[in-house]
C-alpha cells in the first residue's frame, strides 16, 4: 500500500518545501500531489521548477493535478479557468440555451489547448503522472453547436455526452503515455460520480481510480467511507487498476477530528493500492493536531523499501521557459 499526500502550498521559500518534502517522505509517502492552475505558471516557472527538483530529492513521485483547466477539474483554488474566460464560445449549453461556467470538451480548439498544456508540463518539468481531480463529466447534456453536430440526434445527446467523455479522456490519458509511456495516468472522483468507475476502469491508459471519501465535507456518517469505498474497489479489482482512497484530513472541527481514526482504519481495511491524504490543508479547528494525527496513521502502515526516484526515463530536462499569455 503506497501513500501519496497532496501539498497545496506555497513554493516561494525553498528551505520551507524542502523541510515539509522530507517530512513528507519520512512518513513513508512515495507519491506528492501538486496542483497548478491555468494562471499561475506563467508567473513562476522558477519557483515551480525549483520545488518539483526538492520533492524529487527527497524521494518523491511527482504527480501534477490540473487546476479547474477550462473549469472542468476541481482545484485547491477557486478561481475560474482562463481559458474558459476568453473562449466563452466554448462553454457547454443546456437544453434551455443557457451557457454554463465549464468549457465542452467535444470542441477541438479546447482539446488540442488542453493537450498542448499538458505535453508542455510533461517536457519541460521533472513529472511522474498525471491528475485529474474530480471531472465534471456527462453531469450537464450540452446542445452546443458541436455536440449538435457530432450527434444530430437529439434523443441521444444525454447518451452521446457520456461517451464522447470517456473518449475525451481516453484520449487525453493516451497522450500522456505518448509523450512518455512511464507516465502515471490518474483520475479522482467524488462519491457521487462513482457510477462512472466501471468505465472508467476499461480506460486502457488509465493507471489509477481514485475517491474522495470526504464524508464530513457532504454532510454524510463517516460509515460511508467503507461503502464508496467498496465501490471504487470493485471496479478497480476487476479491471486490474490501482485504487486510490482519500482519507478527508480538513475541514474538521474537534468533533470530527475524533473520527479520523475510524475513517483511516476503514481505508486501510480495504486494501487499496494507495492511501491518499493531505498536508495541513484548509479549515481545521486543530491544524497542528490534525496533522500529527495523520502522520500517527500513516507509520502505522507497513513501509515498502525505500528508494530514490531518479526520473531515468526523462533523457534531459529542458529549463522550463515562460510562457506568454
Ligand atoms: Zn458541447
Amino acid at each position: 500500500m503506497d501513500i501519496t499526500v497532496a501539498y497545496f502550498h506555497s513554493f516561494f521559500r525553498p528551505e520551507v518545501t524542502k523541510r515539509d518534502f522530507e517530512q513528507i517522505r519520512s512518513v513513508g509517502a512515495t507519491n506528492v500531489v501538486f496542483a497548478v492552475h491555468e494562471q499561475e505558471e506563467m508567473r513562476y516557472s522558477r519557483d515551480l521548477e525549483r520545488a518539483l527538483r526538492q520533492a524529487l530529492d527527497a524521494g518523491l513521485n511527482i504527480h501534477l493535478s490540473l487546476g479547474r483547466f477550462g473549469n472542468l477539474f476541481a482545484g485547491p483554488s477557486l478561481m475560474p479557468s482562463w481559458y474558459t474566460f476568453r473562449h466563452p464560445q466554448s462553454r457547454v449549453q443546456d437544453r434551455h440555451g443557457r451557457v454554463h461556467g465549464i468549457s465542452c470538451f467535444n470542441h477541438e480548439s479546447f482539446r488540442s489547448w488542453l493537450f498542448g498544456e499538458i505535453e508542455y508540463y510533461l517536457t519541460n518539468y521533472p513529472i511522474n503522472g498525471i491528475v485529474l481531480d474530480e471531472p465534471r463529466g456527462p453531469d450537464i447534456t450540452c446542445f452546443c453547436s458541436v455536440c449538435r453536430a457530432l450527434c444530430p440526434d437529439i434523443t441521444d445527446l444525454q447518451h452521446f455526452r457520456r461517451r464522447s467523455f470517456i473518449d475525451f479522456l481516453s484520449e487525453l490519458f493516451t497522450r500522456v503515455k505518448s509523450v512518455d509511456s512511464h507516465m502515471n495516468t490518474s483520475i479522482v472522483l467524488l462519491p457521487q460520480d462513482l457510477y462512472l468507475a466501471e468505465e472508467l476502469a476499461q480506460i486502457a491508459s488509465l493507471d489509477t481510480i481514485g475517491c474522495h471519501l470526504f464524508w464530513q465535507l457532504l454532510n454524510e456518517d463517516v460509515a460511508r467511507v467503507k461503502e464508496w469505498g467498496e465501490v471504487l474497489m470493485k471496479s478497480t479489482r476487476s479491471h486490474k487498476k490501482c485504487s486510490q482512497l482519500w482519507l478527508q484530513n480538513f475541514s474538521l472541527d474537534e468533533q470530527h477530528e475524533e473520527l479520523l481514526e475510524q475513517a483511516f482504519a476503514d481505508i486501510v481495511d480495504l486494501d487499496p493500492g494507495e492511501v491518499a491524504c493531505y498536508y495541513y490543508w484548509r479549515n481545521n479547528t486543530n491544524p497542528e493536531r490534525v496533522w500529527e494525527k495523520t502522520r500517527s496513521l500513516l507509520r502505522r502502515i507497513p513501509r515498502r523499501q525505500l528508494y530514490w526516484n531518479t526520473l531515468s526515463h526523462l533523457p534531459m530536462l529542458k529549463t522550463p521557459t515562460m510562457k506568454g499569455l
